[in-house]
């Protein structure tokens, strides 16, 4: 597997792919250390997991350039990634005990309750977009809660699996509780299939969630899926038109928009869709496009030149089925996978840009007649994953709040993840979720005891 610098193209590392001894011998040793993982205390999980939050913050600088040079996302955002990783482990490690406490039920028995017991191992298919936090709101609520894990990191972030790996050795976890598969994607079914996983997470593309969650299916295994949106960023007629264009621009363009919950469809009342149009294209032309190391780019390259491709297909497309280009609309003409910044308007529910997820800088306009008729739209989709809401009328947000067929809604706030609160979506973006105390309980075996 090859990492690739997609602001330059310079091979920058290579990692051999295990052979099928390698992923055997090392799904024995991870089930052998669950034995003894599952009988630590929460104190002793505890320590290791804020040494594994303090690496993180003592060499920050290190992991968010690795991010940066494997994926090429802005190194601010790099940083920023590294810091909400620490939080994440700090958050686990000083709430698990708590969000696993047996729950005593009344019921005939003397004494009945349901307690949280770990599963096993369970394996990680993770994608590059965030190639740390990715891995690490998966990481730090299972290690918590007994489980150890497996992480098969897309191929183009092999640098990053590996230095997470070294930041959990270092921690102190005991060898095997956390483990890295260096594998293609087409050794994972096996991986699934052998006995020693009990479960399985996937965050990436709804074409490989299918197959994870069919062969998790076929063998009777739990799984989650955190797979794409196209999230409806609503705004109705009674914003600050330009506040709201700065946060739309800032919720579409993050990680240049490669996100999962970027706002992807701007849905806008017709009475204020030119001035808001024109707000956003102002915001797009002052975007700094260029080097990810430097501190002030807003827009780095995208992470692999098939991604970029595929955009610009996707654009190409969505003009010859009517959008109207305002912006953008190519690659830029530079060494490395860099994407314009675009904005297209005119988008009806039949045109690929608002049914497909849009993976990169590309922001498109919707126009709705009214409230109904945006709620309408927000909902015409297949995916379900995030969606925000733009208005000073609270109470109707939050009349309109239940309407939204997604797994989160922001009212007057970009859709963001935070170790408190839980993430996932519904239809096609996914099940489950991650984060907060619902992620926590996804991988582990709720036991009814019931003592007569
Ligand atoms: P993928 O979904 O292909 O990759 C995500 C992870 O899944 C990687 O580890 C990948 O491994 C693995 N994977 C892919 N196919 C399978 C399979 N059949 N069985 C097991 N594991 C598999 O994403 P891409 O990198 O190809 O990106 C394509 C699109 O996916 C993007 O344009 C975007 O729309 C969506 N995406 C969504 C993400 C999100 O956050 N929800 C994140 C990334 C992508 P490997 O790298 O070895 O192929």
């Amino acid at each position: 597997m090859k990492s690739i610098n997609p602001a330059n193209g310079e091979l920058i590392g290579e990692y051999p792919v295990w052979t099928e001894q390698q992923v055997t011998e090392q799904l024995q040793f991870s089930a052998n250390a669950y034995k003894e993982w599952r009988e630590t205390s929460f104190d002793s999980r505890k320590k290791m997991m804020l040494n594994l939050a303090s690496g993180l913050k003592s060499d920050k600088e290190i992991y968010a350039r690795l991010i940066t040079n494997e994926m090429g996302k802005p190194i601010s955002e790099s940083t920023a990634e590294i810091e909400k990783c620490a939080l994440v482990c700090e958050f686990y490690a000083e709430r698990a005990e708590e969000f696993l406490q047996p729950v005593p039920v009344e019921t005939s028995a003397s004494h009945s309750y349901f307690r949280y017991d770990p599963l096993g191992p369970v394996l990680a298919v993770m994608p590059w977009n965030f190639p740390f936090w990715q891995v690490f709101r998966f990481l730090a609520p299972n290690l918590m809660a007994g489980n150890v894990g497996l992480l098969k990191h897309a191929s183009n972030v092999q640098g990053c699996a590996i230095a997470i790996q070294q930041l959990t050795e270092e921690a102190g976890f005991p060898p095997h509780v956390w483990s890295t598969l260096p594998l293609k994607s087409s050794a994972i079914e096996k991986v699934i299939d052998s006995p020693h996983i009990k479960a399985v997470t996937l965050t990436g593309s709804e074409e490989a969630g299918r197959a994870v969650a069919g062969q998790a299916g076929k063998q009777i295994k739990k799984s989650v899926l955190e797979l794409g949106g196209s999230d409806p960023f609503i705004v109705l007629a009674d914003v600050d038109i330009d506040d709201v264009a700065a946060k739309a621009i800032k919720g579409r363009m993050q990680n240049t928009g490669q996100s999962c919950i970027a706002a992807k469809r701007f849905i806008v009342q017709t009475e204020i869709i030119k001035e808001f149009k024109d707000a956003l294209v102002s915001r797009i032309e002052s975007l700094k496009v260029g080097d990810p190391l430097d501190e002030a780019t807003d827009i780095g390259p995208m992470a692999r030149q098939d991604l970029r491709e595929e955009l610009h297909t996707q654009v190409e497309k969505s003009v010859q089925q009517g959008g109207v280009l305002v912006c953008g609309g190519k690659p830029l003409d530079r060494v490395g996978s860099y994407y314009a910044p675009t904005l297209l308007e005119n988008i009806k529910p039949d045109n690929i840009a608002f049914q497909e997820e849009m993976f990169g800088p590309v922001a498109v306009l919707v126009e709705a007649n009214d409230v109904d008729h945006a709620i309408q739209l927000a909902n015409d989709s297949s995916f379900g994953l995030g969606g925000s809401l733009w208005t000073k009328n609270i109470e109707l947000a939050d009349k309109l709040v239940p309407r939204i067929e997604s797994g989160a809604v922001f009212v007057n706030e970009i859709v963001k993840s935070d170790p408190r609160i839980s993430f996932g979506g519904i239809k096609n973006s996914g099940y489950g979720r991650e984060l907060g105390k619902p992620g926590i309980h996804e991988f582990v075996n709720v036991k009814t005891v019931w003592i007569a």
